[in-house]
């Protein structure tokens, strides 16, 4: 098959330190736990694990409530950062911090923190549960309001003087819509549009790639935002597969098909993406010998 590499693709900066961070607590003489998924890749959970890097991570508990589960030794704070609150209870609890959080997302938290100071009322365009936007919501839950649709911003009070802001992980054209309509609907707003290079980058490649492509598949984890959002703006005019890994690789749907692009999600192991790439690019319709997919190594993720 013709395969079309999208670049650029996969790992981002904020989560090659995250691992590498990971990594080196693995050596501490001291039990470390991770405080939620250190970025959102069941593959490198499991292979941090395997190194004794536990990740504590029960759905629907908060990274507050998550401190209730470790009562001694390290723990991380993940990519996506957290809360002064998080900060705090753990200093209190006698346990060691290692903060992994992304400093693109160290930028928004300051953004929001001198906005609100200076007298705004913070409008964060976020995903609902998701760790990066609890993070924020929590540096002060009556100043921010949490925005993932039109009808958020239409029971605002339209006199109030607002800041609008996003989780760093979000779509540049979902963002930019809502900002328009929000700039419709308040008379004070100002916009502070905060999507991080490395997504940004990525999702216009997935927005540039040429419209002869017959099939996409973004790979990563279905919990990634990022990752989803490669997959909702490629699917406004492609056929596209969200896969973990060649393992769910379906080749009924290659039948028929001649050029297929392939991306990643920021949080994507490079080991599993290459494996999709390589897959295709040997693979031909008519010959059944290439259907054969290789195993995954686990050994080979971080
Ligand atoms: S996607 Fe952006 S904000 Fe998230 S870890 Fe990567 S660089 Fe940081």
């Amino acid at each position: 098959m013709e395969v079309f590499s999208i670049v650029p693709r996969g790992y981002c900066k904020g989560v090659v330190r995250a691992i590498e961070i990971a990594k080196k607590a693995s050596h501490l003489d001291d039990d470390v736990y991770i405080l939620g998924m250190i970025v959102h890749n069941q593959y490198i959970v499991n292979a941090l694990e395997d190194l004794g890097v536990h990740t504590i991570d029960i759905k629907g508990k908060t990274r507050l409530e998550l401190l209730d589960e470790i009562d001694h030794g390290t723990i991380i704070i993940t990519a996506h950062g957290a809360s002064d609150e998080v900060f705090i209870k753990a200093k209190e609890k006698g346990l060691q911090i290692i903060d992994a959080s992304c400093l693109d997302v160290i930028k928004t938290h300051d953004l929001i923190k001198e906005k609100i100071e200076n007298g705004f009322e913070i409008l964060y365009i976020g995903k609902s549960g998701h760790p990066e936007a609890e993070g924020v919501l929590s540096i002060q839950k009556n100043k921010i309001h949490l925005i993932s649709s039109k009808k958020d911003i239409d029971q605002l009070d339209p006199h109030q003087h607002y800041v609008m802001t996003n989780q760093t992980t979000m779509s540049l054209y979902d963002v930019f819509d809502l900002c328009e309509y929000a700039k419709e609907k308040l008379q004070h707003v100002i916009i502070e549009k905060e999507t991080c290079t490395a997504t940004k980058i990525r999702q216009e490649a997935i927005r540039n790639m040429s419209n002869d492509i017959d099939i996409v598949f973004i790979v990563g984890d279905p919990h990634s935002n990022n990752t989803k959002k490669l997959a909702s703006i490629a699917r406004q005019n492609k056929e596209v597969y969200m896969i973990e890994s060649i393992d769910d690789l379906n080749i009924s749907v290659l039948k028929g098909k001649k050029k297929v692009a392939v991306s990643a999600g920021a949080s994507t192991p490079t080991y599993l993406t290459n494996q999709v790439i390589d897959f295709l690019k040997q693979f031909d319709e008519n010959c059944i010998e290439t259907y054969h997919k290789p195993k995954i190594d686990k050994t080979k993720i971080l």
